[in-house]
């Protein structure tokens, strides 16, 4: 069975960017964000939503996930509502597709809460990206229609830098690009992938 690398970093770090490396280099990448938005297209998981979370979140038969982030990134308790529907969902289609890639040496595992959901503890190598704070926020502010005080929201709804690097194995800092793909040559030399 494959080896599976935990790879996480809070938003705007940069972990989709160094996802991305890792499979240009041949290397399966599963993203539980894209898994996540995917399951949540299925009718069973919309219900169970509608069901905890009122019509209003419903738009044309699909969820508003706009709205749904708004709830659940400055309430605690309604993310903890919403992951217990999505996360046993992720889960079943992880199983799947690492049944695919399991003549693989290693594969990746990519999530922004990678510790916060417990899944570290399942996974053989744990490696977390780094960012300053307001590098990520202006990153993501950037990127995406939102506002300063969203991507506050969601930042405190994560670990902070300091609790995941005390948990990894290896640490990537991705401030200049180039010198995070130099450090991830690094550390598959150090597991001897693709060497
Ligand atoms: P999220 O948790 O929100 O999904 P993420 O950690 O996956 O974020 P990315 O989407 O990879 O982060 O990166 C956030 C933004 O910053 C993207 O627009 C990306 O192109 C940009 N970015 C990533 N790394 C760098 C870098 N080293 N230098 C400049 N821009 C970067």
């Amino acid at each position: 069975m494959a080896k599976i690398i935990g790879l996480t970093g809070g938003i705007g770090s940069g972990k989709t960017t160094i996802a991305n490396y890792l499979a240009s280099l041949k290397i399966p990448v599963y993203i539980a964000d894209d898994a996540g938005k995917k399951v949540m297209q299925k009718p069973e998981i919309i219900d169970a939503i509608r069901e905890k979370f009122g019509d209003g979140i419903i738009e044309e038969n699909q969820l508003n996930r706009a709205k749904l982030a708004e709830i659940v990134f400055k309430d605690p308790e309604q993310l903890k509502i919403l992951n217990s529907i999505v996360h046993p969902a992720v889960k079943e289609d992880f199983k799947d597709w690492l049944n695919k890639h399991r003549d693989a040496d290693y594969v990746v595992y990519e999530s922004a809460i990678l510790f916060e959901s417990g899944n570290y503890k399942n996974f053989d190598v744990i490696m977390t990206v780094t960012a300053p704070l307001e590098t990520r926020i202006a990153r993501v502010l950037q990127r995406d229609n939102t506002s300063r005080e969203q991507v506050l929201n969601r930042i405190n709804s994560q670990w902070t830098d300091e609790q995941r690097v005390a948990k990894s194995d290896f640490v990537i800092e991705n401030i200049e690009i180039g010198l995070a793909k130099q450090k991830i040559d690094e550390i598959l030399k150090i597991l001897s992938i693709n060497q």
